[in-house]
Formats: structure tokens, sequence, C-alpha cells
């Protein structure tokens, strides 16, 4: 159908309709918006958990999340998430060249308490497919970065 066949039939079902109710036809379809997107639901977290501490802006990322869910059902014991999402305006992030991992969404530090703790998280961070580990005395960061996987102290 020709753009002015559309045009003509468009005013003819206008023309049936009272003024009144033409805005509700010609609103726009629904878009997902922040607002609207369907909460995600998560066993062990809640999205808040990822917060930016500075910012309080949050794009911690689905799949991340879905992935730490795994990683605290083996682990077997609960995980306080010290740094989730960091913004780039983030004081850490904001001293980097590129993005970080926390600023990708794709990053956690999960506090450990003990050496027992921290070998958990390690390994099975490892078996999970965990590709940036980074082992501190008090927590461990975990991320899903892609490429060659890596492992550090601080
Ligand atoms: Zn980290």
């Amino acid at each position: 159908m020709a753009v002015s066949q559309y045009k003509s039939l468009y005013q003819e079902l206008m023309a049936l309709i009272p003024p009144s109710a033409h805005r509700i036809l010609t609103t726009p379809p629904c878009q997902l918006s922040k607002e609207n997107t369907p909460k995600v639901t998560y066993k062990y977290f809640k999205v808040e958990d990822f917060a930016c501490s500075e910012t309080g802006e949050n794009e911690i990322q689905d799949v991340f999340v879905k992935k730490l869910d795994e990683l605290r059902e083996a682990c077997g014991f609960p995980f306080i998430v010290t740094s989730g999402y960091r913004s780039p305006n983030h004081p850490i992030e904001a001293k980097k060249s590129s993005p970080g991992t926390h600023a990708q969404g794709i990053a956690a530090d999960i506090a450990v308490n003990g050496g027992v703790q921290r070998r958990k998280v390690v390994h099975s961070a490892i078996i999970l497919g965990f590709k940036g580990i980074g082992v501190a005395k008090s927590f461990v960061h975990v991320d899903t970065r892609k490429g060659t996987p890596v492992m550090w102290t601080y």
C-alpha cells in the first residue's frame, strides 16, 4: 500500500473517532525504558547491592549477577558486595585511561573473612569460569572480562 493510501485511510479512520480519543490512537507504542523494564530477580542478590558507592548509578550487567548467583551458591556463605558497579566518575575509575571491569558492570568485590572463605571464592570462581580474579586480604575481586584469564594480588 502506498503512503498516500495509508494517509487517506488514516484520515478516514480518524474522522470516525471523537477528537478526544485521537491522542490515544496516536501515542507511539510503549517503549522499554529503565522505568518499565521488568525487574530481574536473583536468588541471592538485589540489583541495588551493586549500585556505585559514589554516584548511586547502577549499570551492573544481568549476566554478571546471574554468574555471581552461581558463585554464591557454590561457596555456601553469605556474600557482602563491597564494590559492584563503579561509575566512570568514581575516584578509582577516574584514574584509569579506559573503563575497568567495574565500570563495565561485569565485576564485584566480595568480602572474605579469612583464608577458608578466600580460597572457596577463588577456587569456585575458577571452576565457574570467571576470567579476572584479584585476591586481597579482606576481599576477592571477580569479573567476567573477555580474553586471557588473569589473577592478581593487591
Ligand atoms: Zn574489584
